[in-house]
């Protein structure tokens, strides 16, 4: 078997939204993604769709078809832990490495979304060479993972009704449970919301809630307080960026609800940092942005025995392969609504199987979902280079 690379491309794609999705501190127009494909000598083509990066997706496709192209051109896929260090130490992006500034920090998150994307498509190919899915490459303790619902978005001119009819939906479409925005309200009008979705589905649902950096700590504290009857599995990112370490700790040490972070980490030495503040209780860092799943396996080895979950932010693609690798896996998460997530739908020839509650892992090698190409076509985001 010849897994020599010979070929390493990125396509940036974008799909237009229909309408505009509200969160506690932001607001989606469109979905993008990025389609990243290792070919190799043996005909296995690695391909996997990863991260929803607007503003530098085009630097991210150019770092991947530039230098990590010339980096991985003859290499054998199979050898991935020495590849990815190869692409993170590459001492011509020596520039990566500057002092404290904003475009610096972008800079590293734009490096750490491309070694992800080449570093996903090097498993799938690891696993359609073996003919073994990644969740077994990675431990494959189960099968299947129980999935939950990403809503509860703040809809203009959408009322209470319109929210229990959303949740009920999940619940009746199969739905383990949900993660409901919050914070873009006041923590007793969000409360509030929070009250409704419980009495609508009931007590056997999982109910998380994602403020998405937006209180401070009073506030987060006070929603704890609010929402003690409702039986909320996890609060997620409950307070502002500029206070991580020490206002995580406060709400998880005072709040009495699991607190879970680490989407906006892009690599183990941040999620260790979470992690020894004693600032959370499961990291849901996200494999398509912080150095892909090499990365991944490091931060999910050193959160078991710290005895901390491993959830992990959107894309199912990988996640559900992620999650049933190990035993303190939690919950994979999709957006259920074509409208938030078209790609989800569109770009996969078919999704993994869903039924009472769990996601189940796809019998074909690799990620197990080949890609519709005359939608990869459709949707490239023409103003880049390819
Ligand atoms: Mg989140």
């Amino acid at each position: 078997m010849n897994s020599k690379i010979v070929e390493v491309r990125a396509i940036p794609i974008e799909r237009k939204l229909d309408k505009v999705f509200r969160g506690g501190t932001y607001a989606i127009q469109s979905r993008y993604t990025l389609v990243t494909e290792v070919r190799l000598a043996n005909g296995v083509v690695g391909q996997v769709f990863g991260g929803d990066e607007e503003r530098y997706q085009k630097d991210v496709c150019g770092l991947i078809n530039g230098r990590f192209q010339e980096l991985l051109l003859g290499e054998d896929a199979m050898n991935v832990e020495r590849l990815w260090h190869r692409m993170f130490g590459d001492k011509k992006l020596g520039q990566m490495n500057r002092g404290i500034h904003v475009l610096d920090l972008a800079n590293r998150a734009i490096l750490m979304q491309a070694i992800a994307g080449v570093d996903i498509a090097l498993w799938d190919a690891i696993g359609k060479s073996m003919g073994t899915s990644v969740s077994k490459l990675l431990g494959g303790y189960r099968d299947k993972v129980p999935v939950i619902a990403i809503g509860g978005y703040y809809v203009r001119g959408a009322g209470e009704a319109d929210l229990r009819q959303e949740v009920v939906a999940y619940k009746e479409g199969g739905m383990y449970g949900m993660k409901l925005k919050v914070g873009g309200l006041t923590p007793a009008e969000d409360a509030d919301r929070v009250r409704l979705v419980r009495e609508a589905v009931g007590d056997d649902f999982v109910i998380a809630c994602d403020a998405n950096q937006a209180w401070t700590v009073s506030e987060a504290l006070e929603f704890c307080a609010r929402v003690k009857p409702y039986k909320v599995r996890w609060f997620e990112e409950p307070v502002q960026w500029y206070d991580q370490l020490q206002g995580l700790q406060l709400v998880r040490a005072q709040g009495g609800i699991p607190v879970v972070a680490g989407q906006g980490e892009i690599s183990a030495y941040g999620c260790r940092d979470l992690v020894t503040a004693h600032a959370v209780d499961a990291l849901n860092v996200d494999v398509t942005i912080a150095g892909g799943i090499t990365e991944w396996r490091r931060v999910a080895s050193m959160a078991g025995p710290m005895n901390i979950g491993m959830a992990h932010h959107e894309e199912p693609q990988v996640a559900l392969h992620l999650l049933t690798a190990i035993p303190h896996g939690l919950y994979v998460e999709i957006f259920p609504n074509p409208e938030r997530d078209p790609l989800w739908f569109e770009l996969p020839e078919k999704q993994p199987r869903i039924a009472g509650g769990y996601m189940h892992v796809p019998d074909a090698p690799g990620l197990g979902m080949p890609l519709r190409t005359e939608l990869i076509e459709q949707y490239r985001a023409n103003a880049l280079p390819a």
